[in-house]
Order: C-alpha cells, then sequence, then structure tokens
C-alpha cells in the first residue's frame, strides 16, 4: 500500500464512497480508509431521494438499482396529526421531480463501496484514529489496522466522511453538537404490512409529535418503518423512541396495517446531524462531507442525497488542485462556500411552497435591523430549514 496519495476519505458510507470514486474518476490518486467490512449495516430510513440520483447515474450504481429491481417510490404520503392525508406521485421527471428507491442501506452502500473500490485504493478494517500535521495543514491520517498496528498516510487533501461522530472534524477541531440541531431516530424491518402501494410515508402523529413516523415499502410486504424526533424535544419529554414507535403502529389509523406484521432483526437507534448547524465544514488541508459535515435535511430527515452532493462539490472545486499539491486552507473554505447554492436551492425551493418562510425571507432582506444578517446566507439558510 503506498503511503502518499493525493486524496484520502476517511469513511465509506454514501458520501465517502461517492467521493472516493468521483476523485479517480477525476484523474485523482485515492485512498479511502472504512473502519468496518463491507458489505456492513448502517441504521437508516433507506429511502434514496432524487436529489442521489445524478451522482448515482454516473456512478453507474442508479442502473443497477434498476437492474436489481429494487423499490421504487411512486410517491410520497404525508398526513397531518388529525388524519388528513396528501399523496403527492413522483412521476420521473415530472416537474424536476425524480422516483428515489428504497433500498437497505447494507445493500446500497456495498453498491456503491463496490465501485469505488474498482476506482481506488481501499482499506477496510482501518479506523482513523488521528490526524497529521504538517505546520497547522491536515497532511494525512493514522489509522489502526487490523493487526493492531497504527500505520501513517499521507495526502494533499484529508475528506472526512466519517458519520455523525466524525473522528476528522474531532481532530481538527471543528466537531460540535447541538440537541437542537439533531434528531434521534429508530427503525426496523417488519414483514407482512398491509397497504404499501409504493408511497414512501410520513406521518405527522400526535404520539410522536413534534417528530414524525415513517412507513418507507421496501416490496409488497416489507418495510422499513421508524420515528425520529429532535434530540432537545425526546430530552424535554423524556420520550423512549422505541416506545413511541410501537405507539404509533398501534394509533388506529395503523393498527390494522401492522396486526399480522412481524419484526425482522432489531429494532435500531442512531443520531441525525442537521444541517440547521452551522458548523465550519472545511480548513487547512481538509473537508467534511455528508453527516460529518452536518447536512441532513431538518424538514424530511434525508442526509444520503445531501451527501452524495456534498461529496461531488468538493470534487468540483477541489479535484485539479489535489493532483497537483497540498490544498491550502482558502481552497478548502471555496469547497464550503460551493455548498451555498445547493443549500439554497433547498431553502428557497422551501421558501416557494411556504407563505410564512416567505414573509421571513422578505422581511429579511427588507427590514433594516435584519440586514446584516441577510448579508449572510448561512444565517438564511439556517432560519428557513430550522
Ligand atoms: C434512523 C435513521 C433514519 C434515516 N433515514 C434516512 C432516509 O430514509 N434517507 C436519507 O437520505 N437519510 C436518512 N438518514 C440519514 C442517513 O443515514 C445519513 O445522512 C447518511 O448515512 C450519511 O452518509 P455518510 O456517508 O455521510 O455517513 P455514514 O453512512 O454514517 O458513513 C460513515 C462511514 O464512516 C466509517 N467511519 C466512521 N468513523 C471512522 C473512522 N474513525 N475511521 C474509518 N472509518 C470510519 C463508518 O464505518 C461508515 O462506513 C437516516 C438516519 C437515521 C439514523
Amino acid at each position: 500500500m503506498e503511503r502518499k496519495h493525493d486524496v484520502i476519505v476517511v469513511g465509506g458510507g454514501p458520501s465517502g464512497a461517492s467521493c472516493a470514486s468521483l476523485f479517480a474518476l477525476g484523474g485523482a490518486n485515492v485512498l479511502l480508509l472504512d473502519k468496518e467490512h463491507f458489505p456492513r449495516d448502517k441504521v437508516c430510513g433507506d429511502a434514496i431521494g432524487g436529489k442521489a440520483l445524478n451522482v448515482l447515474a454516473r456512478l453507474g450504481v442508479e442502473a443497477e438499482l434498476k437492474e436489481k429491481g429494487f423499490q421504487r417510490s411512486s410517491g410520497i404520503v404525508f398526513s397531518s396529526p388529525n388524519g388528513t392525508e396528501v399523496e403527492i406521485p413522483l412521476v420521473e421527471s415530472k416537474d424536476g421531480m425524480s422516483a428515489g428507491f428504497v433500498c437497505k442501506r447494507k445493500e446500497f452502500d456495498h453498491m456503491l463501496f463496490k465501485r469505488a473500490k474498482l476506482a481506488c485504493a481501499v482499506l477496510e478494517g482501518a479506523e482513523v484514529v488521528d490526524l497529521l500535521f504538517e505546520g497547522k495543514r491536515v497532511s494525512g491520517v493514522k489509522a489502526k489496522m487490523l493487526d493492531g498496528s497504527v500505520q501513517e498516510f499521507s495526502a494533499n487533501l484529508v475528506v472526512g466522511a466519517d458519520g455523525t461522530l466524525s473522528t476528522v472534524a474531532r481532530k481538527a477541531g471543528v466537531f460540535s453538537t447541538n440537541a437542537k440541531h439533531n434528531c434521534s431516530a429508530v427503525r426496523g424491518y417488519y414483514n407482512g404490512v398491509l397497504g404499501l402501494r409504493g408511497n414512501v410515508e410520513i406521518h405527522f402523529l400526535p404520539e410522536c409529535m413534534p417528530g414524525y413516523f415513517w412507513i418507507f415499502p421496501l416490496s409488497k410486504t416489507e418495510a422499513n418503518v421508524g420515528v425520529g424526533m429532535l434530540l432537545s424535544d425526546m430530552f424535554a419529554k423524556k420520550a423512549n423512541l422505541r416506545k413511541v414507535m410501537e405507539a404509533c403502529m398501534k394509533n388506529p389509523r395503523f393498527a390494522g396495517r401492522f396486526d399480522s406484521a412481524r419484526l425482522l432483526g432489531e429494532v435500531g437507534g442512531w443520531n441525525i446531524p442537521l444541517a440547521s448547524a452551522r458548523r465550519p465544514c472545511a480548513g487547512n488541508g481538509f473537508v467534511l462531507v455528508g453527516d460529518a459535515a452536518s447536512l441532513v435535511d431538518p424538514f424530511s430527515g434525508e442526509g444520503i442525497g445531501n451527501g452524495m452532493k456534498s461529496a461531488s462539490i468538493a470534487v468540483e472545486t477541489l479535484c485539479t488542485v489535489v493532483k497537483n499539491r497540498p490544498v491550502n486552507k482558502e481552497e478548502c473554505l471555496a469547497y464550503e462556500l460551493g455548498k451555498l447554492p445547493f443549500l439554497l436551492d433547498i431553502a428557497i425551493g422551501k421558501a416557494k411552497k411556504s407563505e410564512k418562510l416567505r414573509n421571513e425571507l422578505a422581511g429579511m432582506i427588507a427590514s433594516r435591523e435584519a440586514k446584516r444578517q441577510a448579508m449572510d446566507p448561512l444565517f438564511v439558510i439556517r432560519l428557513l430549514l430550522s
């Protein structure tokens, strides 16, 4: 294994595997490390939204998902606490919307990881435990290998794609967490669920407010079922999410659908770092992508597509430089700014559908007091997404 690469990517989930593949496609010499061995599971709702499809198509994984017949999401159903339901069909390419997929993460992540293995050097069972520095610049990583040895690898750029608890973010000194910008969520796989029609279902039930209950179909009878809530609300309510999920399944509107459903395996839970948090996601010699950068959509809980999009922005911004020399702080910060158009697309797309958000945005721009804040696009995004 070479010790010096153009790029080191830490973490081979959807964000890291995409980032490694795209850098390699751009001609960079890449090392991808993950502490696990693939296929490995990741607790998730397994819904892959339209935002992920461009990168998946470029990597040939969209075609593989279609060939293997994974469940398409034919629409989204939202229901309110009083039981009002709306169904939005996701006709492919209509109004720029695309039907995504629902695919167990164990299989989905493995497809992306195998794609990365074709394009770059990969180490599994290699846990990054520290960063290397040259002066103030992050210049590589220290990884604990399977045999217990700690090995050093250096690169022109280190990408932290190592999820919610990112070691790269911690060791680079930019990690922070806030219960108001973090969700907790649990999910289980259930067979024998009735009424699955290919729709991704999001239900705002009294049992789980202010969070939501989801039913994401994996086939005509199996579904990923879960519930998520903001950590600060969960602490305030002393809520046990497993019990909340059971209560949702027993809600009279759903009880019939779960009467003969059987839990496959165990209910698992994990945290979801939301994009409403304002956290640095780049610095001297490193960038963070996906959950490591806290990029999950606070409204929908979608993190896979956002992670893959952030990976593609990092590659667009930095691929030419990494092939020639170490990336400096200003170049890494250009990635942080490169994310703005994508975040603004989400924020303004939401404002288009909500009068309250439109007024808030207009107020910020029109009012004198708000002028300084309105100059800061990240502040606008945070407000719109909160
Ligand atoms: C219950 C739940 C439901 C969700 N539902 C959805 C959904 O339906 N749709 C959606 O889009 N998003 C959903 N999300 C969010 C989504 O799971 C994440 O946003 C997504 O996994 C982010 O991908 P990632 O590649 O950034 O990180 P991860 O998928 O977490 O991958 C990080 C990788 O880094 C590796 N790693 C970690 N530390 C190290 C280290 N020190 N050294 C080496 N490797 C390391 C890990 O082994 C892992 O493979 C959900 C999350 C939860 C918890």
